[in-house]
């Protein structure tokens, strides 16, 4: 494997293409790019010929068969033998990803007050997993913790790992500082940077719902157009793609909804701080509280009343960016039936046709281990250029 080089890293990832060109493209940039577009069409489509190969990714034969070359020296493809295409030529030899030869370590610190880790190979298929009790830790004892944590995780691997990927509430910037997390007191923390050098591996970091919508992106089909993964758990937060690309925004804020207001008159005060966000009735304890001693008829009134205002709150929104749709990540017995149908309804009354139209709202295709699986996909987009 190659060591992790930032420059080249960033030509394949995470940020849409800028309008005008900002610096001069470098001869390894194109390497990494090309790169990553052999690997890319490995890890989506199984084994490919050469020939094949140079002819999905447009390179000629010979970039395509050096690029191989390079892969099968570092282990990260392998040759499969010889396969009949056709009735004429000789059989040409397929050429595969080796997703069970690596492995990679990813970590959830954004559920309540447990540390959630698992080692999974490049699938994400799950291998080991761990968890750990914060005890209330927050700061440096919690990023202390999360090393003792990740170290023991990698003392279980069975094969090289390529990376870790860390999920955390709050906003964090691309380069993996986290800004701005008040529930695990990080403020302007480089956990990243902290974190690979105590582990002696590449870590990055992204917020929970971003990395929700990168598992939804890689492992749940869906497409990177318009999508916004909505993600309800403890708070209320989403990870947008728009064209291909992950939406960070100005201040890496972008998919913070939870604190906008939806309730005029009469809200309940917020985390925040204001009263009426969308978090102080869309958030999991929220709605249990709210649900709590209700006959079903109120429960369903009260279900309807808060896809309501969800659908609201996602009108614009979605009418801005021509989203095609929003997944919802969280419990199923709250989320999948009346709050999901309503506010899909509401949306598409207050868009214009051409928007509304193909608009759905739907349960996360993995819901429950999104979030791990997207700290995997963090993982591979970053190291390898596959999402
Ligand atoms: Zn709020």
């Amino acid at each position: 494997m190659k060591q992790h080089n930032g420059g080249a890293q960033d030509a394949w990832q995470g940020v849409s293409a800028p309008l005008r060109p900002l610096a001069k493209a470098l001869p390894e940039h194109a390497r990494a790019h090309n790169r990553s577009l052999v690997l890319q069409h490995l890890f989506h489509e199984g084994a490919t010929s050469r020939a094949d190969l140079a002819r999905v990714t447009g390179l000629n034969r010979v970039t395509a068969s050096d690029l191989v070359a390079v892969l099968l020296a570092e282990g990260l493809v392998t040759e499969l033998g010889a396969h009949h295409q056709g009735k004429v030529g000789k059989p040409a030899i397929l050429v595969a990803m080796r997703t069970a030869a690596f492995q990679i370590v990813t970590v959830d610190v954004a559920t309540g007050r447990t540390v959630r880790g698992r080692l999974v190979d490049l699938r994400g298929h799950l291998l080991r997993e761990a968890e750990v009790d914060t005890g209330g830790r927050s700061g440096a004892a919690l990023t202390a913790l999360v090393v003792r944590f990740v170290r023991r995780l990698l003392s279980l691997a069975s094969a090289p790992v390529i990376g870790v990927g860390v999920a955390a509430p709050g906003i964090v910037d691309a380069a993996g500082v986290v800004v701005e997390s008040p529930s695990r007191g990080w403020f302007g923390v480089p956990l990243a940077d902290e974190l690979t050098r105590a582990l002696g591996v590449p870590v990055f970091v992204a917020n929970d719902a971003n990395a929700a919508v990168l598992c939804e992106y890689t492992f749940g089909g869906a497409g990177g157009a318009g999508l916004m993964v909505l993600l309800v758990a403890e708070g209320v937060g989403a990870g947008l793609m728009l064209d291909g690309a992950r939406v960070r925004g100005n201040s890496d804020g972008a998919g913070e909804i939870g604190h906008v207001r939806v309730v005029e008159e009469g809200g309940l005060s917020c985390s925040c701080g204001r009263f009426g966000c969308l978090e102080t009735v869309l958030s999991v304890r929220a709605l249990e509280d709210r649900l709590a001693g209700l006959d079903e008829e109120a429960v369903q009134e009260t279900l309807s009343q808060v896809g309501t205002q969800l659908g609201i709150a996602l009108a614009p929104v979605v009418s801005v960016l021509n989203l095609a749709e929003v997944v919802l990540s969280g419990p199923r017995s709250l989320l999948a039936g009346t709050v999901r149908e309503r506010a899909e309804r509401e949306v598409q009354e207050r868009t214009m046709p051409a928007i509304g139209r193909g608009f759905r709202i739907r349960m996360a295709a993995r819901s429950g281990d999104d979030i791990q699986a997207g700290a995997a996909v963090l993982v591979l987009s970053r190291r390898l250029g596959v999402s």
